[in-house]
């Protein structure tokens, strides 16, 4: 019922926003959540503007205080999730300031219990479950690639590196340079079902611990370069896409859908004047290319004739589940403290723009 009334009220786009909780050290005298409805009202106010001048009201399909679980948030995802047996393409991505919540939302925190398990392990084991109890009717099977856009360029997370001797399934890909050599191209006249990233190694996955296993190799492929990885992991994308394909045992037909499931790179703006070379770069690309996902989500939404994919390498590669029967969910996060006000603004009218 749910994914019906998602059908009706926003055409294929829908946007949740995520507030986070305080963090052990923030003043949690002081927030810019003032109000949150029951209907997906958000109240927010400026700290340096008190009273009726410095509020301003946003609304989404949903929105998730800062007491809110994981649990409770994958209930109102897992419609969509589910879509993909039935041969959808989805997407779900977090957008936000480094910090909000994102990687929380979609995996959880660092050596997460069951209980803190994100969107991504929890819909993987939906889609398991399912086809578990679907198994006398059809055979699905289920593959995934990880992959990490950085400065415009496309990496392979699950190709052939140092973990493959912990992980001898690895030996099963078809691709034996090391990760981090490769940068992929990207097939821009994507079919409706073809692979986006075609040349990113595939995994077969038969149960939720081979994701976990694989999602702590991509992560650790993550890691190695020159910045930290806190830091690098939110100066890039990373994507995990995970390809279904239902077959039914009576008739032989075949049904294919994807999911994709996106961490974006922060969102938050950088100084010009502080920052130069690698960093400066880094920042024009991310820049870049979240205002080219933006354009193309606000393009969706308005219904519009022509939608600019061919803008970034971000919009490319998650063209296929963005757009045409393709069911978006945008997680918008939130950090509560003052401090973050006018990230908070910016990411909101972000959001505004597309729901
Ligand atoms: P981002 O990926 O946007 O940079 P993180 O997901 O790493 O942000 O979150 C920043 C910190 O806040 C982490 O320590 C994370 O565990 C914590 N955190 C974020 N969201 C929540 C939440 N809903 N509940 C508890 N802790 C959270
Ligand atoms: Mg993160």
């Amino acid at each position: 019922r749910l994914y019906n009334e998602i059908q009706e009220l926003k055409g294929n786009i829908r946007v949740y926003c995520r507030i986070r909780p305080f963090l052990p050290g923030e003043n949690r005298k002081q927030s810019t959540i003032d109000y949150i409805g029951e209907n997906g009202e958000l109240l927010i106010v400026n700290p340096s503007k008190p009273g009726k001048d410095g509020q301003r009201v946003f609304k989404f399909n949903k929105v998730f205080g800062s007491t809110a679980t994981q649990e409770q948030v994958f209930l109102d995802t897992q419609p969509l999730v589910r879509s993909v047996l039935d041969g959808y393409n989805v997407c779900i991505f977090a957008y936000g300031q480094t910090g909000s919540g994102k990687t929380y939302t979609m995996t959880g925190p660092e050596s997460a219990t069951e209980k803190e398990w994100g969107v991504n392990y929890r819909a993987l084991n939906d889609l398991f479950q399912i086809s578990r109890s679907r198994r006398d009717t059809y055979l699905y099977e289920v593959g995934v690639q990880m992959v990490e856009i950085y400065n415009e360029q496309v990496r392979d997370l699950l190709g052939h590196g140092s973990s493959q001797k912990k992980y001898p399934f690895l030996h099963n890909c078809r691709h034996c340079l090391p990760f981090n050599l490769r940068t992929l191209g990207i097939l821009t006249t994507s079919q409706p079902n073809g692979l986006a990233v075609p040349d990113a190694s595939m995994l077969p996955v038969k149960a939720t611990s081979d994701v976990l296993d694989l999602m702590q190799i991509g992560h650790g492929n993550r890691a190695v370069s020159a910045t930290t990885l806190n830091e690098r992991s939110s100066r890039s994308h990373s994507i995990l896409t995970v390809h279904v394909r239902g077959t039914d045992l009576k008739t032989g037909t075949t049904l294919r859908g994807s999911l994709h499931l996106v961490d974006l790179a922060g969102s938050e703006r950088v100084d010009r004047s502080e920052v130069t070379g690698d960093r400066l770069k880094e920042a024009q690309h991310i820049n870049k290319s979240l205002s080219a996902l933006g354009d193309v989500i606000f393009a969706l939404s308005q219904k519009n004739a022509h939608v600019p994919y061919r803008n970034s390498k971000l919009t490319q590669v998650l063209q296929s589940s963005l757009g045409g029967h393709a069911k978006t969910l945008m997680f918008v996060q939130i950090n509560p403290d003052t401090g973050s006000f006018s990230e908070s603004l910016s990411t909101l009218k972000f959001a505004e723009r597309v729901s």
